[in-house]
């Protein structure tokens, strides 16, 4: 993605690959390509939204990012440093500390037999931010920040006493007890109440206006995409297809698949949400050895070629790029 107006990238990705084995098979020869050619950049206080439909790849990117998974092959340049290095010169621990991840479920992502306070205050000794002294003060503004409040009360609480959006602020303030650069958020208001999901984007988006904390904000929802995140990058199957910065790519989108998602969002006036027009196609299941754009076989613009070669990258306007034959 192009950085020229932010020159302070956190992390980047070059050419990420991932490919699993399927099935219980122990064929080597059997895989499937969950991330395909990924490359971007986080740049320091900015977020970037990963968009696209169940199944094309966005957790997987996050899960190599936190380390759970290897990539196959490509390059993780974190602070200037391969991760690798990074590792070697810090810890794991240190890159686990800076770069901390919020998931889509709040409630499986939280102990149920242990209250609010030892959430936080976990971290914080893990990491020797806090010591005997000063960590109740640390935990009460952590839950303040978080507008979790009154934090005395909050604080002694179990996970089952609170709502499914407290307990994810929860997560949050447990994120951000490690002073993080980089949170890396997998669906994070999917499962909450649409009653509550704007105000757990808008204290992302504090945390990152004021904190300068970089996000990476997974979604399959490219309208929240639009409302929290300066950069969208469009995923299909594995493959990002359309991305540069959000206003562009969601108000000018260029490539077919991009175009469809967008038509998919309900708007003022029209009843619920319309279904994607492509669907004559199937999903590919992505092999190492698959060729053409994954998506040709749904795509209304489809061209002979779009079979042949996945598209090279093409820069169509400033800060606005895409995997396309047909432009
Ligand atoms: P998304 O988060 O966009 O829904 P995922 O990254 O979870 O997509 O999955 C991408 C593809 O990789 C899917 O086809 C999924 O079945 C496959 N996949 C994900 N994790 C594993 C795994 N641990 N083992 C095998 N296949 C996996
Ligand atoms: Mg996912």
């Amino acid at each position: 993605m192009d950085t020229n107006n932010n020159p302070e990238v956190v992390l980047s990705v070059r050419n990420l690959v991932k490919d699993f084995p399927i099935g219980q098979s122990h064929n080597k020869k059997n895989f499937m390509r969950a991330v395909n050619e990924v490359s971007f950049d986080l740049c320091k206080g900015e977020a970037l939204a990963i968009v696209g439909e169940s199944g094309s790849g966005k957790s997987t990117g996050a899960r190599i990012l936190s380390r759970i998974y290897d990539n196959t092959s490509g390059d993780i340049i974190f602070k200037g440093l391969p991760i690798e290095e990074f590792v070697k010169k810090h810890g794991r621990l240190e890159y686990a500390r800076q770069v901390q991840m919020i998931f889509q479920d709040p409630f499986g992502s939280l102990n149920p037999v242990h209250d609010v306070f030892h959430h936080i205050a976990r971290p914080l000794l893990i990491h020797k931010r806090a010591n005997k002294d000063t960590i109740t003060k640390l935990v009460y503004e952590l839950l303040e920040l978080v507008g979790l409040l009154p934090a005395v009360e909050t604080a002694e609480k179990y996970p089952y006493e609170l709502s499914g959006g407290q307990r994810q602020r929860v997560a949050i303030a447990r994120a951000l007890a490690v002073d993080p650069e980089v949170i890396l958020a997998d669906e994070p208001i999917s499962m909450l109440d649409v009653s509550v999901r704007l105000g757990i984007l808008n204290l992302m988006a504090d945390l990152k206006d004021k904190h300068g904390i970089s996000f990476m904000y997974i979604t399959h929802d490219i309208a929240t995409a639009r409302y929290f995140a300066e950069k969208t990058a469009v995923m299909y199957v594995g493959h990002m297809v359309e991305w540069g910065a959000s206003d562009r790519v969601t108000q000018t989108p260029q490539h077919p698949y991009t175009q469809l998602l967008l038509s998919a969002v309900p708007e003022a006036g029209r009843h619920g949400r319309r279904e994607l027009d492509a669907k004559k196609g199937e999903i590919p299941l992505w092999k190492p050895d698959s060729i053409g754009c994954p998506f040709a076989a749904r795509c209304p613009r489809v061209l002979d070629k779009c079979s042949d070669s996945f598209p090279a990258i093409t820069e169509i306007a400033k800060d606005h790029f895409i995997r396309c034959h047909n432009i």
